[in-house]
């Protein structure tokens, strides 16, 4: 169904791109840099007067050729928080990319091998990440990054290639023994910009807590941190962190709960149509030959 849309949407840009190739217009075509443009014949040499600065100097061949361009010739820059085990954390160990290790880490050296590409890997807050591939500084986020509608009008997502849960981290002893006892005048300590804190801070109408009992921190180990002093009474955030979290403090445990999956993609900028397709058709190849599973399995033991 989404690989649907992602097709008919890279249709109506070929479309579009091939309906404006001749005029000389790119008018039309929305305001994000469209990632193909490079028109290698257009203009007979000596231009007239026009002095057209907009024209994108950077037209290189091998980039047209593979239909998309990165923000840094040859480069793939992610941006991310690797402060999100087990999908990308700060490692020096054997194995680590850069600085970098986890299942988000290992998928992005594929993908950049693949494409033929150098990964980069940008670290940063996790609302920063998704502001840096909207504003053009990093060709995706990959950052266990949960699908929903939201994000999804201004970024556009791949495939998914992982689920996720949002679950709750309480020290032992608490009085919250399920997610109602939530709703007793606590506070919920999240990451900011997740959807653990929108589902959070969401009005207790549609099943969240109020925006009074919810406090936003940098990254989850913030928030666990900020429980382990007493104050927060409970960590909303992903499963995966979650598990890593209870096994590297004592006295946490997660509450027992029917948790709504979610669909972990990367995403690219709204409208980056060709470089999406590059990358969703070399993930695809790796969710089909079992890679994307194996670098799951090789994190997240089946407990
Ligand atoms: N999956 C959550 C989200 O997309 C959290 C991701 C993260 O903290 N890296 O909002």
């Amino acid at each position: 169904m989404k690989k649907l849309l992602a097709m008919l949407l890279a249709l109506a840009m070929i479309l579009s791109l091939a309906a404006c190739g001749g005029s000389g217009s790119s008018a039309k075509t929305e305001p994000t840099e469209a990632p193909v443009e490079a028109e290698p014949e257009a203009e007979p040499t000596e231009a007239p007067v026009e002095a057209e600065p907009e024209a994108e100097p950077e037209a290189e061949p091998e980039a047209e050729a593979a239909g998309y361009t990165t923000v840094e010739e040859g480069k793939l820059i992610m941006s991310t928080n690797a402060a999100f085990p087990p999908y990308e954390m700060v490692a020096d160990g054997e194995g680590a990319y850069n600085g970098f290790e986890g299942i988000d880490v290992e998928i992005a050296v594929a993908l950049a091998d693949k494409l033929g590409l150098e990964l980069v890997i940008d670290d940063m807050d996790f609302d920063s990440a998704l502001v840096a591939v909207q504003n053009g500084k990093s060709d995706m986020v990959l950052a266990g990054l949960t699908y929903n509608e939201e994000r999804d009008k201004v970024m556009d997502f791949s495939t998914s290639y992982a689920t996720g849960q949002q679950v709750v981290i309480v020290p032992d002893g608490s009085d919250i023994e399920t997610m109602d006892d939530l709703a007793n005048d606590k506070m919920i300590g999240v990451q900011r910009g997740t959807t653990g804190e929108m589902y959070a801070a969401d009005t207790p109408e549609n099943g969240g807590y109020g925006e009074d009992h919810v406090l936003a921190y940098d990254n989850g180990a913030l928030a666990v941190q900020a429980m382990l002093n007493g104050q927060v009474d409970a960590v909303i955030i992903d499963n995966g962190p979650a598990q890593e979290y209870v096994k590297a403090n004592a006295g946490l445990h997660l509450l027992d709960g029917d948790w709504v999956l979610e669909n972990y993609c990367l995403a690219v900028d709204e409208g980056n149509t060709q470089l999406l397709e590059a990358l969703n058709s070399a993930l695809e190849e790796m969710i089909a030959d079992g890679t994307v599973q194996s670098i799951i399995d090789k994190y997240i033991a089946a407990e």
